[in-house]
């Protein structure tokens, strides 16, 4: 039962009101037998300085953030972790007290994904990460900082540029054709996103030509919604493995958790929980 006690946290967004945080959170904090309340907060462009000044008026506890205010709340914070700092996002926000802190939890959640769900080590390896946003940028540098050898693959150059420069020395830009070399190969764009809900068929479901892709090579797709995407679904039926990115969503938010409360996540009831409403939701 909610009471005077319970703890609050949220997710501030827009749009918000399809995103899973709430019932990955609630679950997790139902499982785990803590006081705690997680809700979704409509925040239109422009607003999260304003959202980031209520978290500390309120008392909530821990803010997840997504677009379009994931840069945006950086000068309300007072402080940030490196890799927020150096990425420019911050999707999870803990309040010390007084004072609120940023971090980015999409690297590790990537990585998490890629080591605890799968028992993939990618030291060493080749991978190519193609996309170049917020999160092709944040999973470039988790690899590299992973040991792994990383090729960034973007429609646009400048974008790629900056995110191999983010990544650090193993990091460089490359073309369609690296492929073929990676042993595992990243989509971080929006390609094949909720497909069902464009029935004329005006996106591309497909980030690259899956011809490209080689045998033992491990596909990973950011994208969760249709599960499996039209990407998992043409690497399977090349008999490569494939990794849907529910995964990582999961494991991004057990590290939010993790920040928020100072416990280990129920990462059986998150992923449950994340899991049971796709389905539901179907391909659409
Ligand atoms: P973003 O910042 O908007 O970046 C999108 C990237 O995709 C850019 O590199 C963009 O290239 C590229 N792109 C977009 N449309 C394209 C097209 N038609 N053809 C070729 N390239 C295109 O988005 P984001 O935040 O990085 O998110 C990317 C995807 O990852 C989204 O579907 C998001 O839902 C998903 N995601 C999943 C998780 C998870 O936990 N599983 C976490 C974060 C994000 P340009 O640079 O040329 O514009």
């Amino acid at each position: 039962m909610l009471t005077g006690r319970t703890h609050t946290a949220g997710v501030i967004g827009s749009p918000i009101r399809h995103s899973l945080s709430p019932v990955m959170f609630n679950a997790a904090f139902v499982a785990a037998g803590m006081d705690w309340a997680y809700l979704a907060f409509e925040v239109g462009e422009g607003k999260a300085v304003g959202a980031m000044e209520a978290m500390r008026t309120l008392g909530l506890e821990g803010v997840s953030v997504t677009m379009p205010h994931k840069g945006a709340v950086l000068p309300a914070l007072d402080t940030v972790s490196e890799d927020a700092a150096l990425l420019g996002a911050v999707n999870c926000v803990t309040r010390r007290g007084g004072s609120l802190h940023g971090d980015n939890t999409d690297g590790p959640g990537f990585l998490d994904a890629l080591r605890i769900d799968e028992g993939i080590e990618i030291e060493s390896h080749a991978c190519v990460v193609v996309g170049a946003g917020g999160a092709g940028r944040a999973v470039a540098r988790a690899l590299a900082q992973a040991g792994a050898r990383v090729t960034i693959v973007n429609r646009s150059a400048p974008a790629a540029e900056r995110a191999a420069l983010l990544a650090g020395n193993s990091a460089r830009v490359g073309g369609f054709a690296d492929l073929a070399e990676a042993s595992l190969v990243v989509n971080a764009t929006p390609l094949g996103m909720g497909l069902g809900s464009d029935p004329g068929g005006r996106l591309e479901p497909l980030p690259f030509d899956v011809t490209l892709l080689a045998p033992g090579q491990v596909v990973f797709d950011l994208v969760y919604h249709p599960a499996p995407t039209p990407l998992l679904v043409a690497a399977t039926a090349q008999g490569l493995r494939s990794v849907p990115g529910v995964g990582m969503l999961v494991h991004q938010a057990a590290h939010a958790f993790r920040h928020w409360t100072g416990e280990e996540p129920p990462l059986v009831a998150m992923r449950l929980a994340a899991s049971t409403v796709l389905s539901e939701r179907g391909a659409g």
